[in-house]
C-alpha cells in the first residue's frame, strides 16, 4: 500500500493507532515531496536583471539543456529545509547515547568565539602578518594538547580520528623506512575489538593487519598478543579506555612489549574523554594518538560540522610530524610550511580546520585544567550509573564498573524475538536516539551506550527509566511493540543494507509526457 507521496505503510502501522490523514501529514510534521518534485519552471525566489547578451566563447563545451534547479519562492524554499532540520535528531534536541562517539553538549561560548571575523573570516592564504593571531590560537590548541597528553609534538591537521590515524600510521611507516626497515616491518597488530578504521588505516598504508583476541573479561589477551611480536611488526593500534569501555590495565607492558621488538604504539585516543586530565597517554608508553577534537573537546559532530583529528607524537615519531607545525619565538608565533628535515609530507591543504580549533581552545579554557578533569569524571560516573540502574533488567557484557560507556549484550533478549535491532528501534518511539548497535564486534548484539558528563541527573533517569520499561515489555512479549518500530517516526523500518550499498544519490526528472502536462 503506497499513500499519497508514494510513502509505502509498514505492516504494522494500524497496530500502533495512526490514522490515515488526508496528507499523509503526522501531528505537526508534513509529509511532503522532494524539493525538484516541488519546483516549477519559472518560478523563482529572487528577481535577477535580463542576462546581458554575450558572444559564448564555450564552443561545443555549452551546456546543451537548462541546469534543472528547481524553481520555488523564498517561503516555499524556507519551509522545505526548516521541515527537513526538525526531522535531524541533534545533540540541541535530546540525549545521544551513541557509545564510542562521546556526542557531548557543544557549548554556546565555543560557537561565538569561533564566529568572530578574526578567526571566520581568515583566508588560508592571508599573510602572516595579518593572521598572527589565528596562528596564536594555534599554538596554544597545540600546547594544551601536549600537556594534556604528556606528548611532545602534535599535528594539527588531520581532519578526522580516522585521518587522525592515517597520520600516525604515515609518520610510522616513515620512521621504519628511516631506520632501514621499511621494507621487512609489514605487520600491525589491530584487537579484535578496534575501531573499523584500525585495520582500515593499516591495510590502506601497505599493512598487514593481525588481530589479537580479547580476553573474557573484554581486554586486551596479554599472551597472545606477546607471541605475536617479532621484527616484522610495525606496530601496534590499540584503544584505551578500549571500545568495551574498560581500562586497559596492562597498557604499560604492552608497550614495553611492542617498544622492545622495535615496534611503535598508536593509541586510537577516541575515548580520551573518559581520562582527560587524569591520565597522560604519554606517561604510558603511547608514539602517536589522535584526539577528535569532534568528541572530547565538544566541537560539533556528524552531520554538525566537520571533525579535526589532531595527532600527538611521542619525541622518536615527531621528526616525521606532516607540515605545517607552529613554531614560537619571543612570544611571537609563525607555522614552518617547508621542511628540509624528515617530514612525511602534508596530511591536507592549508593549516586545518580551523573552525575546530578555536571551539575546542574555548572548550578548554572555559573549563581549565581542573574542569577537564572533573568532566572526564562525571562522564566515567554518568556511565556507571546508567550501567548500575539497567544491570538487573539488561545484561551486562563484562563485571565490574565501566569507563565512561556502558556495554550490554543481548542475553537479556534471549527467547523473546526481539533483537537488539528491534530493541533500538522502539527506543525511537520512546524520543531517543539509539545507543551504538552490534560495536564492538566481540560483544553479542552489543549495545554500547556512552551519555557524556553532559546529561544531568533527571536526564539520566527518564532514560533508564525508559530502558528498564523497554526491557521488561521485551520479556513480558510484547513483541509488536518492537518488531513494529519506529511506529511513530516519519519513516518505519527502513531496508538500511539496501540503502548504504545502492544509494540513490540522484533524483530522475519523470519522463518528458508527464512533465509536459
Ligand atoms: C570515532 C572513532 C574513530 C574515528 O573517528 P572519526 O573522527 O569519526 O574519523 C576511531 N576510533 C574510535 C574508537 C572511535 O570511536
Amino acid at each position: 500500500m503506497m499513500n499519497r507521496q508514494g510513502r509505502p505503510s509498514t505492516p504494522g502501522e494500524a497496530s500502533s493507532g495512526a490514522v490515515d490523514t488526508v496528507l499523509g501529514h503526522r501531528g505537526l510534521d508534513h509529509e511532503e515531496a522532494l524539493i525538484f518534485e516541488q519546483g516549477q519552471a519559472g518560478r523563482s525566489g529572487v528577481d535577477l536583471p535580463e542576462v546581458p547578451a554575450v558572444t559564448s566563447r564555450l564552443g561545443n563545451l555549452a551546456r546543451k539543456g537548462p541546469i534543472g534547479l528547481p524553481g520555488l519562492s523564498e517561503p516555499q524554499v524556507v519551509r522545505h529545509y526548516v521541515r527537513l532540520s526538525r526531522r535531524n535528531y541533534a545533540i540541541d534536541m535530546g540525549l545521544y547515547p551513541l557509545g564510542s562517539c562521546t556526542m557531548k553538549h557543544n557549548p554556546r561560548l565555543n560557537e561565538k568565539l569561533a564566529r568572530l571575523p578574526g578567526f571566520a573570516d581568515l583566508h588560508p592564504l592571508a599573510p602572516l602578518s595579518t593572521t598572527e593571531g589565528a596562528v596564536e590560537v594555534m599554538g596554544v590548541l597545540a600546547h594544551w594538547l601536549k600537556v594534556l597528553t604528556g606528548m611532545p609534538a602534535v599535528a594539527l591537521t588531520p581532519k578526522a580520528g580516522a585521518h587522525g590515524e592515517l597520520c600516525g600510521i604515515m609518520a610510522i611507516r616513515a620512521a621504519h623506512v628511516a631506520r632501514g626497515e621499511g621494507e621487512t616491518r609489514k605487520r600491525i597488530l589491530v584487537p579484535e575489538s578496534a575501531h573499523g578504521t584500525n585495520p582500515a588505516t593499516a591495510a590502506y598504508c601497505g599493512f598487514t593487519v593481525d588481530p589479537v583476541p580479547a580476553t573474557a573479561e573484554g581486554r586486551v589477551d596479554l599472551a597472545a598478543l606477546k607471541a605475536k611480536l617479532g621484527p616484522d611488526v610495525a606496530a601496534i593500534m590499540l584503544t584505551n579506555p578500549n571500545t568495551c569501555g574498560l581500562f586497559e590495565r596492562d597498557i604499560r607492558e604492552i608497550a614495553e612489549a611492542v617498544h622492545g621488538v622495535g615496534g611503535y604504539f598508536y593509541c586510537d585516543g577516541a575515548n580520551f574523554n573518559a581520562i582527560v586530565g587524569r591520565v597522560r597517554p604519554g606517561d604510558l608508553g603511547v608514539d602517536a594518538m589522535h584526539i577528535n577534537l569532534h568528541k572530547t573537546f565538544s566541537t560539533p559532530h556528524g552531520g554538525g560540522g566537520p571533525g579535526a583529528g589532531p595527532v600527538v607524537l611521542s619525541a622518536a615519531l615527531a621528526p616525521f610530524a606532516p607540515l605545517p607545525w607552529v613554531v614560537e619565538k619571543d612570544g611571537r608565533f609563525a607555522l614552518v610550511e617547508d621542511d628540509k628535515g624528515q617530514s612525511f609530507g602534508r596530511m591536507a591543504a592549508f593549516n586545518g580546520q580551523m573552525g575546530m580549533f578555536s571551539r575546542a581552545l574555548a572548550y578548554m579554557m572555559s573549563h581549565g585544567a581542573d574542569g577537564l578533569a572533573q568532566a572526564a569524571s562525571d562522564a566515567v560516573l554518568s556511565a556507571n550509573y546508567i550501567q548500575a540502574r539497567l544491570s538487573d533488567v539488561m545484561t551486562a557484557a563484562f563485571d565490574g564498573p565501566c569507563m565512561h560507556e556502558a556495554l550490554f549484550d543481548d542475553r537479556f533478549l534471549k527467547d523473546t524475538g526481539v533483537t537488539t535491532l528491534d530493541f533500538a528501534k522502539a527506543m525511537i518511539d520512546e524520543g531517543y536516539h539509539p545507543m551504538t548497535m552490534y560495536f564492538p564486534l566481540v560483544v553479542h548484539g552489543a549495545m554500547l551506550i556512552e551519555p557524556t558528563e553532559s546529561e544531568s541527573k533527571e536526564s539520566l533517569d527518564e532514560f533508564i527509566a525508559v530502558m528498564r520499561r523497554l526491557a521488561e515489555a521485551a520479556r513480558a512479549g510484547e513483541v509488536d511493540r518492537f518488531t513494529g518500530a519506529p511506529h511513530y517516526a516519519p519513516r518505519r523500518r527502513l531496508d538500511e543494507t539496501l540503502a548504504a550499498r545502492k544509494p540513490v544519490l540522484r533524483w530522475t526528472p519523470p519522463a518528458p509526457a508527464q512533465a509536459a502536462e
